[in-house]
């Protein structure tokens, strides 16, 4: 018995979220290898007949990588017009890695206020619902070009869990640049442990250290327990794993690599 394992082996519908350092390089660029490698297991994750959705992050880079004469603008209209870019980059990538595959994808942008509105939501799981039942892999992310503070989800992490629960996932897998959750930041405290099993996340939060936001601006750590959370609420289990590992969803598959896995209700 491996409750990572398990988790996969037992899921057909899973939602899988990449956060932004899993895709940009040290030079803040887009990692297309690693990108691909993702699509590559996504895919054969498809083929074991899977239904995948991802919930993507990196149109800020990605518009960094295709215009970088705006990289250090700070003000909020050229992040903006930098993700607006960035996001068709973005596509165009995972269009093409996915074409190897022979697989399509769409593309869902979404807001807070689409969550809150009833009617939205049902449109949402209706496009979901149909593009995955056409074998079509929805590809989501905050559309960042429209949202200012009072829409924001504000980061990948909520949205994936918001995704998973409207879709009634089985699992949500967070693909990030660490192995899981630790005792305190493992980038700063090399003697940090590994948590592999977290049943109960209050408890959890009275006993971690849980750091400061990436520098990306997104939600580090908390953000993802949070998503546990929230998917916990619908009986979703999550599954963090470090993204940047070559194959790691096979791996965790195959007891090579292990993460953490949220199991509690
Ligand atoms: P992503 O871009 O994948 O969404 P973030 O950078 O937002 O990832 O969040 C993950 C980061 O949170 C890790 O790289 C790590 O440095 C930091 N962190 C802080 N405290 C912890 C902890 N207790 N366990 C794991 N990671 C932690």
């Amino acid at each position: 018995m491996n409750p990572i394992s398990d988790l996969i082996n037992d899921s057909r519908k899973i939602v899988i979220k990449i956060g932004s350092n899993v895709l940009s390089n040290d030079q803040g660029e887009v990692n297309r290898e690693v990108l691909h490698n993702i699509v590559e297991q996504a895919s054969d994750l498809i083929k074991q007949n899977k239904q995948i959705i991802m919930v993507s992050s990196g149109a800020g880079i990605c518009g960094v990588g295709a215009i970088n004469k705006w990289s250090r603008r700070g003000d909020m209209n050229y992040k903006q017009a930098l993700c607006a870019i960035g996001q068709v980059e973005l596509m165009m990538a995972y269009k093409e890695y996915f074409a190897d595959y022979g697989i399509h994808v769409g593309q869902i942008l979404l807001t807070r206020e689409d969550f809150k509105d009833a009617h939205r939501t049902l449109n949402i799981r209706n496009a979901l619902f149909t593009l995955v039942d056409e074998g079509v892999v929805p590809i989501i992310n905050e559309n960042d070009s429209v949202s200012v503070d009072e829409i924001k989800i504000g980061d990948n992490d909520t949205l994936s869990a918001h995704t998973a629960n409207l879709w009634n996932a089985d699992a949500l897998i967070v693909l990030s640049d660490i192995d899981g959750v630790y005792d305190k930041d493992p980038k700063r405290e090399k003697d940090a442990k590994l948590i592999e099993e977290v049943e109960n996340i209050d408890k959890l939060l009275e006993e971690i250290d849980i750091g400061e936001k990436s520098s990306f601006g997104t939600g580090g750590i908390a953000t993802k327990i949070e998503a546990a959370r929230l998917v916990s609420e619908y009986g979703i289990s999550m599954l963090l794993l470090n993204g940047k590992k070559k194959d790691i969803i096979k791996k965790a598959l195959n007891h090579e690599e292990t993460g953490t896995v949220f199991t509690g209700r």
